[in-house]
């Protein structure tokens, strides 16, 4: 159930085990927030992610063969507040550091991108099965033994939040701030405790880069679909799942037999369905949050006029303060939208010339934190005023990008639950907090991806949690294909 990446990632390591597999989705659009629609003549443009960073470190696309080109984002970051650059290269970084903040920092951040480099390819190591202890323990406990430092301060460090580890290790607050900007497009605000790795993770984009599908994000999607249909099984779009049965799913228009239903959706839509008795708890207890952010989808006439063109690869780190995190952040806990929203600015079509009509290109801005539910207002009545927010973010750095802008399309939390299913437009289904990730992800009754006898949950809201990833796709299938040849045994 679901045809987002997790889904079809389960799908097609199911079929290919010999598994005939049924995709059902409620969208007439395959890949849920891996997605890329026509949203005016001649612009493909994203309905969700657009970064791919996780899965290129999974192996799945290559596994898989599927017919997919990525573009590589080299560099991967860039803040035009310091004009600081993040090359997968370490070196060209820690030049680009040094000229803006100088010699400490420069050698602060090769220790760091090291030491938490290392540190993450084994806690990504944890992220590639299902969470069990044996998993985890050897994981974790791999993890930094390499720094020399004992265990005790290890944990420390994980468990600090992401500016006490900033503080600890840089001076310059635009360095600090880019980097911080990096770490909270996750969701929680790096004030938070335990927010340390969510900095540290990002380092992992110095041993590869992140990537844009040629075509845009769905192309993902469009590729997991084909793979699919190569092994003989199918997605059926506008079948959403109305009841989930002992043997199979009903959808509004028949009842599909099934011995094993993988629910790859939202684990509050999936309980519903099945009737589950732990609906309650969960919905009591598993923290979905109050949206993260807004989106601005452009069609433009000019790209934003930056000093050089390698930054139209990058992500485009637009904070100016980590003060300005804060006080979004906080207005947000109230119920209120920021009045001064960081952003982040992709320019895909700079190097894609399937996004946009010659001589036109296609622009992303993502803001935070807006409130899914708002204290005093109504999304309906200031979409546009918020979504203008975020272009002027990019004109301050880019004077003259607003007078470029054709069309606007803005997304707000509202509509990220309405088009895409995402419960409180959260985009990772459930809030990232330490909390609920690992074997908490989504509560300890419900992770480890079987849920009861024949019905299985992967996706954002289990463990290793949101993003671009399929993890939890490859793993349930795995599991599924496990349970099988036991029951057949
Ligand atoms: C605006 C935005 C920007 C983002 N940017 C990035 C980014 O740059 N990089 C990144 O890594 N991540 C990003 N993300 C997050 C990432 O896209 C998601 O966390 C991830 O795609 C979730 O994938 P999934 O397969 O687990 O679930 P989903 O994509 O949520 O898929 C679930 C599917 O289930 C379907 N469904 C729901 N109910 C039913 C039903 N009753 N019957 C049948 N089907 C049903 C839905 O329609 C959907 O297709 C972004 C998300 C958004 C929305």
């Amino acid at each position: 159930m679901g045809a987002g990446h997790n889904g079809l990632v389960a799908a097609c390591y199911l079929a290919r085990a010999g598994v005939q597999v049924t995709v059902l989705e409620r969208d007439t659009v395959v890949g849920g927030a891996v997605s890329t629609v026509e949203r005016w003549p001649g612009y493909r443009v994203d309905r969700g992610s657009s970064a791919h960073v996780m899965i290129r470190h999974t192996g799945i696309v290559e596994d898989l063969a599927l017919d997919l080109t990525y573009q590589d984002l080299d560099p991967w970051g860039w803040t035009p507040y310091g004009d600081i650059t993040f090359h997968v290269d370490l070196d060209r970084t820690c030049t680009s550091i040094e000229s803006a903040c100088g010699t400490r920092d420069a050698d602060a951040y090769r220790v760091f991108a090291l030491d938490w480099g290392q540190r993450n390819s084994k806690v990504f190591d944890a992220f590639q099965g299902a969470p069990t202890p044996g998993r985890l323990g050897k994981a974790i406990w791999g993890a930094g033994r390499g720094t020399g430092l004992p265990g005790i301060e290890l944990a420390r460090q994980f468990l600090t939040s992401a500016d006490s580890l900033l503080d600890s290790l840089f001076d310059d607050e635009r360095l600090k701030t880019a980097l911080a900007w990096m770490g909270s497009q996750s969701g929680p605000p790096t004030h938070e405790p335990a927010t340390a790795d969510l900095v540290g993770w990002n380092t992992v984009m110095h041993r590869l880069a992140p990537g844009h599908p040629v075509g845009g994000s769905g192309a993902l999607s469009e590729a997991l679909r084909q793979r699919l249909e190569s092994y003989g099984g199918r997605v059926l779009l506008g079948h959403g799942a109305t009841r989930i049965e002992r043997t199979g799913v009903r959808t509004a228009e028949e009842f599909h037999p099934a011995d094993v239903v993988v629910g790859a959706c939202h684990v509050l839509t999936i309980l519903e369905l099945a009737g589950d008795p732990r609906l309650e708890r969960a919905r009591r207890t598993v923290r979905v949050g109050n949206g993260i952010g807004i989106v601005v989808r452009l069609a433009t006439r000019a790209l934003p006029a930056y000093p050089r063109p390698e930054t139209y690869r990058s992500l485009q780190l637009l904070a100016h303060s980590r003060e300005q995190l804060r006080l979004a952040f906080g207005q947000y806990g109230a119920g209120l939208v920021p009045e001064d929203p960081p952003a982040l600015a992709m320019t895909f079509s700079a190097f894609d010339d399937t996004l946009a009509p010659p001589g036109r290109h296609n622009v992303t801005v993502w803001g935070q934190w807006h409130p899914y539910a708002l204290k005093h207002e109504r999304w309906e009545d200031i979409r546009e005023r918020e979504g203008e927010k975020l272009v002027a973010a990019v004109d301050r750095v880019a004077p003259g990008f607003a007078g470029s802008v054709e069309h606007m399309h803005v997304q707000t939390p509202v509509d990220l639950e309405r088009e895409l299913g995402l419960l409180n437009g959260q985009v990772m289904h459930l809030e990232m907090g330490l909390d609920q990730m690992f074997a908490w992800r989504p509560l300890p009754e419900l992770a480890g991806h079987r849920i009861s006898d024949g019905l299985y949950l992967c996706g954002a809201s289990t463990h290793p949690g949101g993003g671009v990833f399929g993890a939890s796709g490859r793993t349930v299938a795995q599991l599924v294909l496990k349970d099988r040849r036991r029951r057949r045994g």
